[in-house]
């Protein structure tokens, strides 16, 4: 087996995503060593009972200290407070990360505590469940998913990444670092592309921030129903309703973070939504047959792209056991 590609990893906020990290390093020998912590007592005795760590600390500062790799496996509103306790104990050379899911909000909030001699390089693995918790990791949650790390903006060099906390101005040590991660990234089974903070937001806001506050809504307003007809919503719920209530059982922190962090590209979505769900509207008032055809043979061939890019399954009803609806 090739050597470890960090010798100590330090993963702060032990939910699911940092879970799935520890374990997929140990399932590929990534990291000499990881260690972990939370802020809540229980959640750190949960992963020392489950042992996915090598050491569980009780706070960040301990956690970071000769740590050659930091992650913020945190919510996105919690991300700032935490870079202000840890900044002054990040070792000299090593690399900062985080997980969360909106990275301009994230640059903005951590950025300006991290050293000038340390990498800062924000990510975001492009992989989930609606499962959160210490209990919720598995370590093939980044196998063929996509993690997306941030560098500063085409052009505008190293020394505007060093403004704002993004790299140490010094390119070679910025590029050898990126490699780096990126290794990390791929040995546990993602695949990695690199883009700027406000492409990714925006990129994000329309594949997952978006749909995310639809399916909320949906939900929302079947619940207002179910009050009226007596549960039929559940009893009758057909796959489409099933898989809004999926998405929309995801962890409330973690998505009341990522609308207030991503505002102007999550509203800008929204708007084109508003507009489509009015065109659409307007066509099934006015019988425009061909219209909600054109439509829906459109939003087919998008998801035949997804599942030629090997994103999804081709199986019916994702591949689930059986078509019934779950009692
Ligand atoms: P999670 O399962 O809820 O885990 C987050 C953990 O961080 C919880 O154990 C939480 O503890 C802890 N925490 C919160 N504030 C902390 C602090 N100041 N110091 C130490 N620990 C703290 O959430 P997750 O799904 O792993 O998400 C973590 C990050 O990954 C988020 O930024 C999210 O945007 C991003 N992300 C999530 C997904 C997804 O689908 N879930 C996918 C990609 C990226 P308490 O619960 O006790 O407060």
């Amino acid at each position: 087996m090739s050597p470890p590609i960090y010798g100590k990893v330090a993963l702060i906020g032990l939910g699911l995503i940092a879970s799935s990290m520890a374990l997929a390093m140990r399932r590929g020998g990534l990291a000499g060593e990881v260690v972990g912590t939370d802020h809540t007592p229980e959640t750190r005795r949960v992963a020392a009972e489950l042992g996915y760590c090598d050491e569980i600390v009780e706070t960040a500062r301990q956690a970071v200290e000769g740590a050659d790799l930091v992650v913020l496996c945190v919510p996105v509103g919690a991300m700032g407070a935490l870079a202000a306790d840890i900044g002054p104990h990040l070792k000299p050379g090593s690399t900062l990360s985080d997980v969360g899911s909106v990275k301009g909000a994230v640059v903005q909030a951590v950025g300006p505590h991290v050293p000038a001699d340390v990498h800062f390089i924000p990510g975001h693995p492009v992989a989930g469940t609606e499962h959160s918790g210490p209990r919720s990791g598995f370590a093939e949650l980044f196998d063929n998913r996509w993690c997306l790390l941030i560098t500063p903006q085409d052009g505008s060099g190293a020394e505007a990444g060093a403004d704002m906390g993004l790299g140490t101005g010094d390119r070679d040590a910025d590029d050898a670092a990126l490699a780096r991660l990126r290794a990390l990234w791929e040995g546990m089974g993602a695949n990695v592309e690199t883009m700027d903070a406000d492409r990714h937001d925006l990129v994000l806001a329309v594949t997952s921030h978006a749909p995310h506050l639809i399916a909320y809504t949906m939900v929302g307003v079947a619940d207002d129903l179910r009050r009226v007809t007596d549960s039929e919503v559940i009893k009758y719920s057909a796959a489409g309703f099933r898989d809004f209530t999926r998405i929309a059982a995801s962890d409330p922190t973690m998505w009341r973070d990522v609308f207030l962090s991503n505002k102007d590209a999550t509203l800008e979505i929204l708007g084109r939504f508003t507009e489509e769900l009015f065109a659409l509207q307007r066509a099934i008032r006015q019988g425009d047959g061909a219209h909600l055809h054109d439509y829906f043979t459109r939003t087919r061939a998008i998801r035949r792209g997804i599942i030629d890019a090997g994103q999804d399954t081709d199986a019916p009803n994702f591949g689930r056991a059986s078509g019934r609806a779950p009692r």
